[in-house]
């Protein structure tokens, strides 16, 4: 991604040797977006060559793994839908409802729904736990378009969304808005915490926009009696009621239930877990999200939360082109921004009395957005000189390994060179599954097992950093290994012998097992470091943190591989316990970023 700056002011410096030496957090709950995914769709379409849609879905255009290399220009109307041979299904009607913003086609299989990404209602307006996210238009056609599959099939076992599938979309709206898991990547019931606007929705990491809750609001449109949504195993969803008008009895854990007249189908409730709460029907579960799905485009770095903003306007000030309005501090600002024929993204952060800049951004092939080397995303918290040579505001409460951090994320990869093959798994957990109780606190607290492959050549050593980004941004770190040699592709559990340990976060060395007393469900991150050298650390092991094995590294990583895994516990609310106080600040090391002041008690509510 190019990234055209045009006013870069001095204060962004020291935040560009943070970004620089640490890589930043990968996009929204689903990678570059809750979306993202390595095993996903994306189609070769160059943008003067138009491939008709249907030539595409009935072509195969399911095994069709290529990379986009151009992002093709995004009709204002989408195409017509072609004559199908397939006769018309039924559930292309209901979406049909949405046209001209949602367009569809089917084939013997599945319904394929075409949309832009943004519905016609409003958006944004009531959040109050903005992650700076605005909602920009995606590409969810040809072979990125959403798929509803004709004929569900029972799951054999089937399996609940709970702690699972917290990437990507688990449903689709009637007006082809994907709805992701009412928990967000770290977990959090994303309708509990103010991250949602007043429709349901908000934006990812890749600024698409997507709902976390049932969007009842869409029953007047779609009809009464009709659904609202459609689970990516094929089962309907209903909203509060039956078709007749009346309460759903006998509902299932995941929200559903058996009728003659409907068959199999999901309601809507208005609390936990507000849409399906698992599949009945088959799904693949890939990378800890339903397979394949469409692909959210970033342009730019995901952003990390802006404490005490609130959004209060969101408009459409012309053709493609946006204003959002939110409140800091009791100061108006906003963000106005247009998507250009020439494919760039043109913003102005008006950031009040921090000033007004302006950024340009390209999307270039094949490409999630910026990646290392390139100037720190935009956002009010990338620039801290005042407008005409004011002192510096004071510094934002930052994390500063999370300066570009997790919307619902939390993998350290973003700013890596990634490779495909290089990947790590643990054979006592999926991805994104349940850590065994083993494994954490309430266990024996021992070190999961775990295995890699397809390390980049020229490895000469890995590190292994686990951690987890806790609801105020902070990160946490359990467990630090480095120098293990690069002749070993596995860890045993509590491996010992087997590189050298660093602390945790709470001062001890060695594995420090989640243990959690905060409700829900929390994500941790395994990350594998291949690296050309071995490290060069001369601290105590109790001096060893993740800042310094971060540091380190610097510069030398090969690639990079995350394993997340969920534990949830069901305590009395009781959260951790404070980790020690902050360490006073070290001399600065060459390319050291400022350790940021401690941040404020939080005002986000769990
Ligand atoms: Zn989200
Ligand atoms: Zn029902």
């Amino acid at each position: 991604m190019n990234t055209q700056r045009f006013l870069l002011k001095s204060g962004t410096i020291p935040l560009l040797l943070v970004l620089g030496l640490i890589p930043h957090a990968l996009a929204h709950e689903a990678g570059f977006s809750e979306a993202q995914s390595h095993g996903l769709i994306s189609l070769n379409v160059p943008a003067t060559f138009i491939v008709p849609a249907w030539f595409l879905a009935q072509s195969g255009a399911q095994t069709q793994k290529t990379h986009l290399s151009q992002r093709p220009t995004l009709p204002d109307t989408l195409p017509q839908k072609p004559e199908s041979n397939f006769q018309k299904p039924k559930t292309a009607a209901v979406f049909e409802r949405f046209s001209p913003k949602v367009a569809v086609r089917w084939d013997a299989h599945f319904l394929y729904v075409e949309t832009n990404g943004l519905p016609s209602h409003n958006m944004m307006e009531g959040i109050t736990n903005w992650q700076q996210q605005v909602p920009l238009p995606q590409k969810y056609t040809a072979g990125n378009a959403w798929r509803i599959p004709l004929h569900p099939q029972p799951a054999a076992k089937p399996v609940s969304i709970k702690g699972r599938f917290l990437r990507g979309a688990v449903a689709l709206a009637v007006n082809g808005i994907p709805i992701f898991n009412p928990q967000n990547n770290r977990g959090e019931i994303s309708a509990d915490i103010g991250e949602l606007d007043q429709w349901g929705g908000h934006c990812g990491r890749a600024d698409d926009y997507h709902y976390h809750s049932a969007p009842l609001h869409l029953q007047s449109t779609a009809g009464p009696g009709h659904p609202i949504a459609y689970a990516l195993d094929g089962y309907p969803m209903f909203g509060l009621t039956e078709p007749t008008g009346q309460q759903p009895t006998e509902l299932d854990s995941f929200n559903g239930h058996e009728s003659p007249e409907l068959g199999y189908h999901y309601h809507a409730s208005p609390k936990y877990p507000y849409v399906n709460g698992g599949f009945h029907g088959v799904v693949v579960e890939k990378e800890g999200q339903v397979d394949p799905q469409p692909r959210a485009q970033p342009v730019r770095e995901a952003l990390k939360g802006l404490r005490g903003a609130k959004i209060i306007s969101f408009e459409s000030t012309g053709k493609n082109t946006y204003k959002l309005g939110y409140e800091l501090n009791a100061e108006k600002r906003a963000v106005l921004y247009s998507t250009n024929t020439d494919d760039t993204v043109t913003f102005e952060f008006q950031n009040g009395r921090d000033g007004t800049t302006r950024e340009t951004y390209t999307a270039k092939p094949g490409n999630g957005g910026a990646r290392e080397n390139t100037p720190p995303p935009p956002g009010p918290q990338a620039r801290q000189n005042g407008p005409d040579g004011q002192p510096p505001a004071p510094p934002r409460p930052t994390n500063q390994y999370d300066s570009n951090a997790p919307a619902h994320g939390g993998s350290l990869l973003a700013a890596l060179p990634r490779s495909a093959d290089f990947i790590l798994r643990s054979s006592d957990v999926q991805i994104g599954g349940e850590l065994p109780t083993e494994y954490t606190g309430d266990g024996a607290g021992s070190t999961l097992p775990l295995q890699w492959t397809g390390a980049p050549t020229g490895t000469k050593s890995y590190a292994l950093v686990m951690h987890h980004v806790d609801p105020e941004g902070k990160t946490k770190w359990y467990w630090i290994l480095y120098n293990i040699p690069p002749t070993v592709q596995s860890l045993a559990k509590n491996s010992r012998n087997i590189g050298i340990l660093g602390s945790s976060f709470r001062g001890h060395i060695g594995y420090e097992p989640p243990h959690s007393k905060g409700p829900g469900a929390k994500t941790y991150v395994l990350t594998l470091f291949a690296i050309s050298r071995p490290l060069e650390i001369t601290l105590p092991a109790v001096k060893v943190d993740f800042d310094t094995v971060m540091t380190a590294m610097k510069g030398s990583i090969l690639a990079a591989a995350d394993l997340s895994v969920v534990h949830t516990r069901t305590g009395n609310g009781v959260e951790d316990p404070p980790p020690p106080r902050p360490r006073p600040q070290k001399e600065p090391k060459l390319g050291s970023p400022p350790v940021p002041a401690p941040p404020p008690p939080p005002n986000v509510a769990r």
